[in-house]
């Protein structure tokens, strides 16, 4: 099916294409490319209307992962996502809940079974690009640990892509979240955790730094159609022009290369153009 360049993104949730991803995903849909997202679970541990949590009154896990694909089909919408592949495990829930071991949950499900499903995509889509997490998922959720590993696993398995890249921040960048959320912590009621996690990447570890800010409204329109989801809503309230500001570089570590594409980079095509 490889037609025209393909860039496939696996992601553990749906929203998580937003934030990270939004704005590669719009500009190579915008250059006529093919873009591929793999959600790998429901969301059905995500928050309910109203913002109710899992385990509270009134959270409906069947009504939330209905709730969260007609969001997730609505971002796609935004970004001109071509093909949604959805694998429809369950949502593990944070590292250490019940849910990270119920049956069908992604994190209870071998690798190497989730990863050739993966991998079954892989060879009918043929993405020259693949994007997923590091090892930590970014920042250690369960299904985000495993989307790196079946995508990793699925990888090494079909020697499909030229290319493959972690998606990161850059800790300059995350420090520079944790200025505005002090800022605006006063005025935004939920303006999230204060004090971030050691999470992201030094700066110099950066191979790719890609301008999305053309398409910083899509982004925020992307993450806008997410917007049950209460983590979302800090970076909601920042605006579309403070959003495009903070998040209009979206940045990557390479972690495979067959095109020789020197670094850093400022294109996950270079070298394939
Ligand atoms: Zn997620």
């Amino acid at each position: 099916m490889a037609d025209r360049p393909t860039l496939m993104a696996v992601h553990a949730h749906p929203d998580d294409e937003a934030t990270g991803t939004g704005g590669i995903l719009a500009r190579c849909a915008a250059e006529g490319m093919r873009t591929v997202l793999v959600t790998c679970t429901d969301g059905g541990c995500g928050d309910g209307p109203g913002g109710v949590k899992p385990g509270e009154p009134g959270h409906d896990p069947a009504a939330i992962i209905e709730m969260r694909q007609r969001e997730l089909e609505a971002s796609c919408a935004v970004l001109n996502v071509t093909d949604l592949e959805l694998l429809g495990y369950a949502d593990s829930g944070m590292m250490g809940w019940a849910s990270n071991e119920a049956p069908g949950s992604f994190w209870s499900t071998p690798v190497e079974e989730a990863a050739a499903r993966l991998a079954e995509l892989i060879e009918r889509y043929r993405p020259d690009v693949v994007v997923t997490y590091d090892e930590n998922g970014f920042y250690g959720h369960p299904d985000h640990i495993q989307a790196h590993r079946i995508t990793m696993a699925a990888v090494a398995a079909t020697k499909v892509p030229a290319k493959v890249y972690w998606t990161t921040a850059p800790h300059s960048q995350m420090a520079e979240f944790g200025r505005i959320m002090r800022e605006h912590g006063a005025d935004w009621d939920e303006a999230g955790p204060a004090d971030l996690p050691e999470i992201g990447a030094p700066d110099e570890q950066i191979t790719t730094w890609v301008d999305v800010t053309e398409f910083g409204e899509q982004k925020f329109d992307a993450l806008a159609a997410h917007a049950s989801q209460s983590e979302n809503i800090f970076f909601l309230r920042m605006g579309k022009p403070l959003f495009t500001q903070m998040m209009g570089v979206e940045t990557f570590i390479r972690v495979h290369d067959t095109t020789g594409a020197a670094l850093p980079e400022d294109d996950l095509f270079a070298g394939l153009r």
